[in-house]
């Protein structure tokens, strides 16, 4: 489990606390490419979706995550 994660950019001023359900992720493997450092250089084509909602001001986000960018959309009920 990663310590940090993208969260949803909210204008609520509470002090909001996200709860992430469960992930899915694309799993078509993708080979590492590295630089002559042992860099990675190439990067996973695989997407991460999921859905979040806070527990303080009750909002509902989708996310789909690619290239480490998570796009959050807030869908209301
Ligand atoms: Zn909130």
């Amino acid at each position: 489990m990663e310590k940090t994660k993208a969260v949803p950019q909210t204008d609520c001023d509470k002090e909001c606390k996200f709860l992430f359900g469960s992930e899915f992720k694309t799993m078509v493997y993708y080979q590492p490419m590295y630089d002559k450092q042992g860099n990675l250089i190439s990067k996973d084509g695989n997407t991460i979706s999921g859905a979040c909602n806070c527990i303080v001001c009750n909002k509902h986000w989708t996310y789909i995550c690619a290239h480490d960018n998570t796009n959050f959309t807030e869908w209301s009920k």
